[in-house]
């Protein structure tokens, strides 16, 4: 049995305590240090002593290990599309398109990965970094994110605006890296094989549309450095992030198997497609775009490389991003059914809330509606749902632990207008329930 030395004995002396039989000083076998320098140390068998650094230390390695050996390891069953896109079905609503495009994408990206571990005869597999357009709150981040998940790789996000602001050239972009590696456990091979998104990528455009296309651009040292990062390059991290500074010892990591995700609203793109489908006359049937919304879903379906590059991004980064795909609107419908069917619906978690405090939760049909319609109003896509839905459920998660349980609560389209209390229409679950 291992027992803990150095504690409960006060101070050590000088030379160190000495265990047992042998008068030795007490080490760690591992490290070597004394227990006055690194604290209490764990005797095993055998004068063999162990620290508590060295015990987080092993830890960690057995995660990694663990890890590598498990689920976060190199995916050697690389899921096929279909697959992908069943997973992304579960928590992305609509979007069909770009979740087939993106599921093609990963799977192409990581059967690259396994081609590259194997014989050096294979043709060069470009790598498939992923472009998606659409508006705020279409589901840009969640479908980058849900990958991750699905792929059990490490994910991280960014944000191309704050990289432009610092202005330290390759400084902020390596803090991509940074969270990248903090979020695989500093396990950097698996950040290797991780997912990057990085939003507001329109940002870095010109700043002008109609300046002609050159790379002198206030953010040309950002777009370089994360052109490198997209195309791959090994990069040195400061492990504590920020500026890098010469005593720094650099976690180096290769970026050319993390897979990049960009996404961007595009403001006025469609502008850009439609003047040059008018031009040229092709494609644009009008079809279902009478109304406003039936037309940007057209316009945007019919994005094209040429179409960012006049917008304003450099070309070099265009061809970084080879998968181009693009997010639509969601409509009342869609955000409708965002509220309730994705797996972590937001009425699902509000539901399971009330049912810890042994109460049951229910939304009428109108008023789903009417939280959408509120949502919608906001501009700002699905991401409004949740304030609109919390603004209304903050009186009864406020009310509720006082209240005990037994109750049915049940939200009504006038709740929602604020023309009436949720806890007044709460009525008694029967006792058998
Ligand atoms: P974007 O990155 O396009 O601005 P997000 O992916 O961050 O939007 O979406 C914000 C939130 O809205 C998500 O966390 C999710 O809860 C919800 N959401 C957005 N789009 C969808 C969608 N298509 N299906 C399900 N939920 C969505």
């Amino acid at each position: 049995m291992a027992t803990e030395r150095g504690k409960g004995k006060g101070p050590g002396r000088e030379g160190g305590e000495t265990i047992g039989k042998s008068k030795s000083p007490a080490l760690c076998s591992f490290c070597g240090k004394t227990h006055r320098e690194v604290g209490p140390l764990i005797e095993g068998p055998e004068d063999v002593f162990i620290c508590g650094a060295c015990v987080e230390l092993c830890q960690s390695i057995i995660q990694q290990e663990k890890k590598r050996s498990g689920k976060g390891g190199p995916i050697t069953t690389v899921p096929a599309p279909r697959e992908i896109k069943t997973f992304l079905d579960e928590y992305i609503i609509g979007q069909e398109r770009a979740k087939r495009t993106v599921s093609v994408a990963v799977h192409n990206h990581y059967k690259r990965l396994n081609a590259a571990l194997g014989p050096e005869d294979a043709v060069e597999l470009e790598k498939s970094n992923v472009l998606l357009i659409g508006p705020t709150g279409a589901g840009k981040t969640l479908l980058a994110r849900t990958l991750a998940r699905m792929l059990h790789v490490p994910f991280a996000i960014g944000d191309a605006t704050t990289l432009t602001e610092a202005g330290y050239v390759g400084e902020d972009v390596e803090n991509l890296l940074l969270r990248l590696i903090q979020n695989a456990d500093f396990d950097v091979e698996a950040a290797q094989r991780g997912i990057i998104y990085i939003d507001e990528i329109d940002k870095i455009g010109r700043t002008t549309q109609n300046v002609s296309i050159t790379r002198d651009v206030s953010g040309e040292g950002v777009q370089q450095a994360l052109l490198k990062m997209l195309e791959g390059t090994t990069a040195n991290v400061p492990p504590q992030g920020g500026r890098k500074h010469p005593e720094q010892q650099y976690i180096q990591i290769d970026t050319s198997q993390i897979l990049f995700i960009c996404g961007g609203t595009f403001g006025h793109l469609t502008d850009i497609i439609a003047r040059r489908i008018g031009k040229s006359a092709v494609g644009f049937h009008g079809g279902h775009g009478t109304s406003p919304k039936g037309k940007e879903v057209e316009l945007l379906n019919q994005v094209t490389p040429d179409d960012l590059i006049e917008y304003g991004m450099i070309p070099e980064f265009v061809g970084r991003l080879p998968v181009i795909t693009p997010l639509m609107p969601l409509d009342e419908k869609a955000l409708i059914s965002i509220l309730t069917e994705p797996r972590n619906a937001l009425t699902k978690q509000y539901k399971k809330f009330v049912e810890m405090e042994g109460c049951e939760l229910a939304f009428s049909p109108e008023a789903l509606k009417e939280i959408a319609r509120r949502a919608m109003a906001r501009n700002t896509g699905a991401r409004a749902l949740r304030s609109v839905l919390e603004e209304i459920m903050l009186e009864v998660l406020y009310e509720l632990p006082s209240r005990g349980a037994g109750f049915r609560y049940t939200v009504t389209e006038a709740v929602v207008r604020g023309q009436a209390n949720v806890l007044e229409q709460s009525e008694r679950l029967k006792e058998s329930a």
